[in-house]
């Protein structure tokens, strides 16, 4: 099986230190690569509409299977199998993801239907199952540090909690986060999880990050514990290779349910951060899927649109802007290397990659833009217009979130044709209560639990019980720290 297996090489080439290729559980173990670049694999299975008909009667979990059987990772079927259970988990074992026709072209893929209410569980739920599985496998033991402002926090507690051979150390900006969000977090009971809160923002929760990352005398203390340091972030491959699952299932949806023939094509729209999302989506594309072009959709931190409308990446003007869809407050946007590799390859990807980071800005050629543009289709939504679109889309009965809501702008702007069209919504309402609260009522709250209780009134719908007794749980994970007692707090976790 290893000999033959898919390998993985790097958007920015090779440094002659690392081996030319890894099969994908060292990618996924270690998933930074020379250069400061990221794996991606050697090619991509070749699915086609044959494939397609054959699954157009599979459930999401066999669907599943059998696209990860085509890409031939060194991972044993049951271990495989182990992952995709669960899906079970969700609200709707037999469907996970299920896909709501809004309009008559507009069709939503309900990616939030997990244990944390948002879409990080699409992809760390099972990948956590993997993780462990090799740490246990390999007899090595790994410590995932995890800096969060909301939705990966809490997605990543849940999936790795009372997993063997894995411990997380999660921190958190006090105040930073929304109630549920905290809560989720801080209600955490199990022995391997550690959740710290920092007194400062999420920068500053990040920098610590970085910088105990980067500490040779953390490394140090860590060996002497025999605990390798990894990371779940969302370059990982173990996260990506799960979201494309589905946008073939989605798709399969709009066939099953009568919108679309088998083979027509689609547009596909998805609110945007890492480019994690979108990335699935594309290489589902090239897999063979139908699809017309990829949508991305932002908000005020519009750094993707001006990269796919103008060519040009530009942070030297630029700082983040706190918005209502905070998921995707992002200027540096770490997936669309991999784009990058694919279209323009690895000398062309180090170079704009290199000068993003030492002049924070890049531009693609003319011919490079249209490569672009011939493949993905961008605009941004500010928050007064996500209000708008989140009232507009309540009155005519579909309730959603504002990282939802940014995508139902490119809808109206973007199409070239009257296609079929799928959005990927990432969180459920109970996620971003009070700007939804407010849009729907013109309320100001500042408290989940009020936003919660009006919304549930005025959509007449109830509150998730697992979100309700979010606030009689007892909490579990009570710190709150300094900056500089991180290190020594995480340390004594490891005892
Ligand atoms: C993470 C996240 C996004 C952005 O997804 P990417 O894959 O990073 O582009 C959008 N919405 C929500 C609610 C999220 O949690």
């Amino acid at each position: 099986m290893q000999a033959n297996s898919m390998q993985f090489i790097e958007t920015r080439g090779n440094d002659g230190q690392r081996p030319l290729c890894v099969p994908f559980s060292d990618a996924i173990l270690n998933p930074m690569s020379s250069f400061g670049g990221i794996y991606v694999p050697e090619s991509l299975p070749q699915l086609g509409l044959p494939f397609l008909e054959e699954h157009l009667d599979s459930d999401y979990k066999t669907l599943a299977r059998a696209v990860l059987d085509a890409y031939e990772i060194d991972i044993d079927a049951e271990v495989i199998d182990a992952a995709l259970s669960r899906y079970d988990d969700f609200d709707d074992p037999a469907n996970p993801v299920p896909v709501v026709k809004v309009t008559d072209n507009l069709y939503v893929s309900e990616l939030y239907h997990g244990p944390t209410r948002a879409f990080k569980d699409m992809a760390l739920q099972p990948f956590g199952v993997l993780l462990s599985s090799l740490a246990q496998s390999r007899e090595e033991h790994y410590l995932i540090m995890a800096a969060t402002s909301g939705d990966t926090g809490p997605a990543t507690l849940e999936t790795f909690k009372n997993r063997a051979n894995v411990k997380v150390a999660c921190l958190y900006p006090d105040g930073g986060t929304s109630d549920v969000q905290r809560l989720q977090m801080v209600t955490e009971d199990a022995d391997n999880l550690k959740v710290i809160g920092i007194h400062g923002d999420f920068d500053d929760a990040q920098s610590a990050l970085k910088s105990l990352l980067s500490s040779e005398t953390f490394r140090a203390k860590l060996k002497e514990k025999q605990t390798h340091l990894s990371a779940a972030n969302s370059v990982n491959f173990g996260r990506i290779i799960f979201q494309q699952i589905y946008h073939i299932h989605s798709y399969l949806e709009l066939v099953r349910q009568g919108a679309i023939e088998l083979g027509e094509k689609i547009y596909l729209n998805v609110p945007s951060g890492n480019f994690g999302n979108a990335l699935g989506g594309y290489y589902a594309m090239k897999m063979g899927l139908p699809v017309m072009k990829i949508l991305i959709s932002s908000n005020s931190n519009n750094v993707l649109t001006e990269l796919i409308n103008t060519g040009k990446y530009d942070l030297r003007e630029r700082s983040v802007i706190a918005t209502s869809s905070p998921a995707m407050d992002i200027l540096k946007s770490s997936n669309v290397e991999r784009i990058f590799y694919d279209l323009y390859g690895a000398e062309r990807t180090k170079e704009l990659m290199l000068s993003l980071d030492n002049d924070k800005y890049y531009e693609l050629t003319t011919e490079e833009t249209a490569r672009l543009q011939s493949i993905f289709c961008a605009d941004y939504c500010n928050d007064k217009e996500v209000n708008r679109y989140i009232k507009q889309a309540f009155d005519n009965g579909y309730l959603m979130d504002p990282h939802t809501a940014t995508c139902f702008k490119s809808h109206d702007s973007c199409r070239e044709k009257a296609l079929k069209s799928i959005v990927y919504s990432t969180a459920e309402w109970t996620k971003f209560s009070p700007t939804i609260a407010n849009a729907l009522t013109g309320e100001v709250d500042t408290h989940d639990i009020d936003a919660l209780k009006s919304i549930s009134e005025v959509a007449d719908t109830p509150i998730p019980a697992l979100i309700s007794e979010l606030f009689d749980k007892p909490i579990a994970q009570g710190a709150v720290i300094d900056k500089e007692n991180i290190e020594s707090e995480i340390l004594s976790f490891l005892e």
